[in-house]
């Protein structure tokens, strides 16, 4: 399985950082190959949106640049909104939906999730969808429950074809740039029950990465845990020097023609 390990660059950064780090990973993939087609990692951007074109034009095709979230209408009177075919226009091939920092930031419910994957699988953009509990719910013994309720909604939004196009995120709340770390067990429990979710559901084989706080001295120990098949990034992306480090995490020293 390709592992792909996914930089959230949220709204931090003007053009001038988004150019420097992008230069800085196509110079990276240039010389060693990692993240380059038929690598072993994969690796995407997921920029403010406003920079999504000026990125993609500065690395290489096998990056894949996304946005950070969609509206789910098309098209219509919703300021400031911006539709999945919008993002998919200027060259996003990705679309992050279900981030914490919208459901429970911005009060997001579950079925506009859904909706929202329903919009970036109809615009051709792949989700990334981001499930995961808090701190709360961890601690009443609820997690997999709570992840669950995520994934049936949009199982019933998008059936059995849907889910099968997604890569999930696991991203406990509670670690989410908090510099705290879900142990191996809880994470290696939390992908195995996505996992059995999505084949129950009929999905298949679906990639699960890991979020919450990883940075180049944690990753290649998150990597080792069975079931994990990548992360996703959020404040060590700001940093080439970190994500570029947990890019190599993830190839674990292997670099071209050794995805199995
Ligand atoms: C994220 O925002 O998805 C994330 C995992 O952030 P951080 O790596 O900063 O915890």
């Amino acid at each position: 399985m390709q592992r792909l390990v996914a930089g959230n660059w949220k709204m931090h950064g003007l053009m001038a950082d988004a150019v420097a780090r992008s230069t800085a990973l196509a110079r990276w993939i240039g010389a060693t190959g990692i993240g380059s087609a038929g690598s072993s990692v994969e690796v995407a951007l997921f920029p403010p949106c406003v920079q999504v074109a000026s990125v993609s034009a500065l690395v290489p095709a096998s990056v894949g640049v996304g946005v950070q979230d969609v509206h789910d209408a098309q098209q219509g009177a919703f300021t400031g909104a911006i539709s999945a075919e919008m993002a998919r226009d200027v060259g996003a091939r990705w679309a992050i939906v279900g981030h914490s920092e919208r459901r429970r930031g911005l009060g997001e419910s579950e079925a506009l999730v859904a909706r929202k994957v329903a919009a970036s699988l109809r615009a051709g953009l792949r989700p990334l969808l981001c499930v995961g509990e808090d701190l709360h719910e961890r601690d009443a013994g609820r997690a997999i429950e709570v992840v669950e309720a995520q994934l049936a909604a949009v199982a019933a939004e998008v059936g059995a074809a849907g889910l099968a196009q997604l890569v999930m995120a696991y991203e406990p709340v509670w670690a989410i740039g908090t510099g705290r770390n879900a142990t191996p067990a809880q994470v290696g429990e939390m992908h195995a029950a996505i996992r059995g979710y999505l084949l129950v559901q009929g999905a298949g084989v679906v990639r699960v990465l890991y979020g919450g706080s990883v940075n180049p001295g944690n990753a290649a120990a998150l990597f080792a845990v069975a079931g994990v098949d990548g992360a996703l990034v959020g404040g060590a992306s700001l940093v080439p020097e970190q994500f570029i480090a947990i890019c190599q995490a993830a190839a674990g020293g292997r670099v071209l023609g050794t995805s199995q």
